[in-house]
């Protein structure tokens, strides 16, 4: 009997829904805080950034959101994504049949993540409410990417803030955003106060995730025609990337299987999200299922950060929210994940730790690159090296069943492709890639200046 590789979905088995984790939550999610006066805020207090339809799914809690049709017919370019059995990489780990190792592929879309699945819906809504421009930060350059695409389809303009470094070292990602029509700049930039002010004292800053932000929010905030919009972390972006989770239990379902185990890398949040949340309804409903988050060690914002009010930006504009954090001015090694150097996780994502419905571990990178570099050599696909974290989990997870005699079954969320961070695998292959662990001392250090919020 041949085994099943891939398992696929006709474009009628897309969810017609994004599923609402709010919905079903064991407790409310504490409410976000005005940065100056620590007040609750409401929907108009973030009116003049994005659209009301955002806004509105950033607050709901319908356990079900259609999908809008000219959203579903974009997604049809793409979705379903693959999910794949890795009978080869299982064969190289010596797993036995009942240790079963499935993945699901978001490298296909266009912009080969996961991305994608929430750039569309916001440009789809803004262009709804008669918006012509957004604007936009990136640091490596894949939410960029992601919007650049989602804006060509809806024929919106779309400004992308580069962070400087990246900006120099990754031109083929800007020129990915170009192709498709966006502008992108470096940050700093002459183009807003944010940036004139720091290219005054310092011509020559290499920029950060914290600056691209504050210009992307003065741009959108100055002008009428333009709003903002954000990547990961915030509620309605994880909501959106639902389809990947929902999609695979589906899928699952053709291979009569149901996972022990999902696990998901964490830079905001999105992705593990996407896989998750859907497996976390399953879990509060009575299912036993573990569900990890994999972050790097250079990064730790879920076992070694805080769950605290803190800002979503080093330059201090956003609202405070109640998140896993480093500390706003945390600034993490420059390992190659540039997607995981982020000093927070998402909302929705600490309240599940906190509340023990998921768990975290961190991985080194040379550790995620070893296990990225042997799935690649028996699956054929590169990873990108941020699930390159989730693969390492997955390939313990599945080695320690194997020596416990234990049957298993593991899904990974395999969110992008690596085809831009070819630089990485030569640092790692090269054998120069260093591992960093973020040393405790500056941990508290950037933990002593969180905001101090009366509870
Ligand atoms: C942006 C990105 C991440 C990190 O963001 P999440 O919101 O945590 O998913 C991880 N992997 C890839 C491929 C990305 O593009």
């Amino acid at each position: 009997m041949v085994e099943q590789t891939r398992y696929t979905l006709p474009e009628d088995a897309i969810p017609t829904s994004w599923y609402n984790l709010a919905a079903d939550l064991p407790k409310p999610l504490p409410p976000v805080l005005h940065p100056g006066t620590h007040q609750p805020i409401g929907p108009d207090d973030l009116a003049p950034l994005f659209p009301m339809a955002v806004i509105m799914q950033e607050v709901s809690t319908e356990r079900f959101i259609p999908i809008p049709e000219e959203v579903m017919a974009v997604y049809r370019l793409w979705r379903p994504t693959p999910l794949y059995r890795a009978h080869r990489l299982e064969r190289e780990l010596g797993l036995p049949g009942d240790v079963r190792i499935f993945y699901k592929y978001e490298g296909v879309s266009p912009a080969g993540s996961h991305k994608p699945n929430t750039a569309v819906p916001q440009a789809y809504y803004a262009k709804q409410e008669g918006v012509k421009r957004i604007a936009t930060e990136t640091g490596a350059g894949q939410w960029g990417s992601a919007l650049a695409l989602a804006g060509s389809l809806f024929d919106l303009e779309i400004k992308v803030y580069m962070v400087r470094i990246s900006y120099a070292q990754k031109p083929y990602r800007r020129a990915l955003m170009e192709t498709w029509g966006a502008q992108c700049v470096a940050s700093p930039s002459p183009d807003t106060n944010a940036g004139r002010t720091i290219l005054e004292r310092d011509p020559d800053s290499t920029g950060s995730l914290g600056i691209a932000i504050s210009e992307a929010v003065e741009d959108a905030a100055t002008r009428d025609d333009t709003k903002y919009a954000l990547g990961s972390v915030l509620n309605h972006v994880l909501l959106h990337q639902t389809v990947i989770g929902q999609e695979a239990m589906q899928q699952l379902e053709m291979a009569d299987a149901f996972p022990d185990v999902v696990i998901g890398c964490v830079g905001g949040g999105s992705n593990f999200a996407g896989i998750s949340f859907p497996f976390v309804r399953e879990k509060l409903a009575g299912k036993a299922i573990r569900i990890v988050a994999a972050e790097p060690a250079a990064c730790p914002t879920l076992t070694r950060g805080t769950y605290a009010y803190d800002f979503g930006d080093t330059g201090q504009l956003t609202p405070l929210v109640k998140m896993h954090t480093l500390g706003h001015t945390f600034v993490p090694a420059g390992i190659h994940a540039g997607g995981l150097r982020y000093h927070g996780a998402a909302p929705l994502v600490s309240l599940l730790l906190e509340e023990g419905l998921i768990e975290a571990t961190a991985i080194k990178q040379r550790a995620a690159f070893e296990a990225a570099t042997l799935f690649a050599r028996t699956e054929g696909i590169v990873p990108a090296p941020e699930p390159s974290h989730a693969i390492r989990v997955a390939i313990d997870e599945a080695n320690r069943a194997k020596e416990a005699g234990e049957a298993k079954t593991i899904l990974f969320n395999l969110c992008g492709h690596g085809f831009f961070d070819l630089s990485a695998y030569d640092s790692y292959l090269s054998g120069s890639m260093q591992d960093y662990e973020h040393p405790k001392s500056e941990i508290e250090a950037a933990l002593a200046g969180l905001p101090t919020v009366a509870d």
